[in-house]
């Protein structure tokens, strides 16, 4: 595929999506038709590290790039959506206590959302990174029956990230931690293995989805207890981070510890799953991550493992859905894009 079919050139008006990570910017545009101008990664150093302003003008020069990049000008855009990681509120003020990618001092209470919007003079829109994916899900996998469904997305990643979705649109709460499915606790019977330990979060609950279902989770929790009953596994003789994060590959080569661990994850998910069932009943489970970048055999394993602990009435089984969430790289600056485009459109 040549650039000249990877860019195109808007026909209306348009919305600009920005996804800001802890390393870059993702950015994409999204016409009024529900066409997306770029088909691949457009990213820029993001600069949170060096404080709000540095982090401000890095956005302001992603939404620039873009614009040139896809021949779109200025006069054709509506709105901007913008996500980033949380802890942050529904309108993009980061936590007053920081957060990961946030931790200079400078950071706490700023509001993201608010600093872009009078920096590029148009209206931004703020979604949590999570929830940017699960709406970027939703409309790619019912398309222009998007308002006429619900569903609930687990993302697994460093944490286990995610959001709801009702009638098309987000459910952010009244202090927007709505869709924090990593802090949902679960019942842990069938979970766990006989004497294994409970696993504690970062956030200070015991056994919640993302002290098993994330890369934190293997590495504090589950890889300690499964290379107990590994000893002669080669991942004993690698520091723990190391062998955490190297544990796909053996679950792509049907490595036995391996799956050990991401079947204990999979369950997390389906109870998760099976509390969103009892929840608002959504008509589709979406699962996103670094699994989706799997082998194609592992992540339908793991996927089918998620559906297999999920446990639906069997009027919920008639209906429901579970799928992979698409492009992964480009979820967040998508769904940001279609949250902007909602905004506007109506
Ligand atoms: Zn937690």
């Amino acid at each position: 595929m040549d650039q000249a079919e990877k860019v195109r050139t808007p026909s209306s008006w348009v919305v600009v999506g920005l996804d800001n990570g802890g390393t870059c910017n993702n950015a994409t545009v999204l016409d009024a038709t529900g066409q997306f101008l770029v088909n691949n990664l457009v990213e820029n150093p993001s600069r949170v590290l060096d404080g709000p302003e540095s982090a401000v003008e890095a956005l302001a020069d992603a939404f620039t790039g873009i614009l040139e990049l896809t021949s779109t000008p200025l006069s054709l855009v509506r709105a901007v959506g913008l996500d980033t990681p949380g802890p942050a509120s529904a309108h993009g003020v980061i936590s007053s206590k920081g957060a990961t990618n946030f931790n200079q001092v400078s950071w706490h209470g700023f509001d993201i959302r608010g600093a872009l919007e009078a920096r590029l003079g148009l209206p931004v829109i703020y979604n949590n990174d999570g929830n940017a994916a699960a709406l970027y899900a939703h409309h790619r996998h019912f398309g222009a029956d998007a308002p006429e469904h619900s569903s609930v997305s687990a993302i697994v990643g460093t944490g286990l990230g995610g959001g709801v979705v009702e009638a098309g649109q987000v459910v952010r709460g009244a202090a927007g931690m709505a869709g924090e499915l990593g802090h949902v606790q679960i019942p842990l019977h069938g979970v766990l293995e006989e004497g294994q330990p409970v696993p504690q979060c970062n956030c200070g609950f015991a056994g919640d989805v993302e002290s098993i279902a994330s890369l934190t989770g293997i590495k504090n929790n589950l890889l300690p207890y499964w290379l107990t009953r590994f000893p002669d596994h080669p991942l004993n003789d690698e520091p723990i981070a190391k062998a955490a994060k190297a544990l796909r590959s053996y679950g792509e080569k049907d490595d036995a510890l391996a799956l050990a661990v991401f079947g204990q994850q999979a369950k997390a998910v389906g109870k998760l799953f099976t509390i969103a069932a009892n929840f608002t009943d959504p008509s589709a489970y979406f699962l996103g991550g670094g699994v989706v970048e799997a082998a194609p055999h592992f992540r339908q394993w793991f996927l089918n493992s998620v559906r297999e602990a999920t446990e639906l009435r069997d009027e919920q089984k008639a209906v429901a859905t579970f799928a992979l969430v698409p492009d992964r790289d480009m979820a967040g600056a998508r769904g940001a894009a279609v949250a902007a485009l909602n905004m506007v459109a109506v």
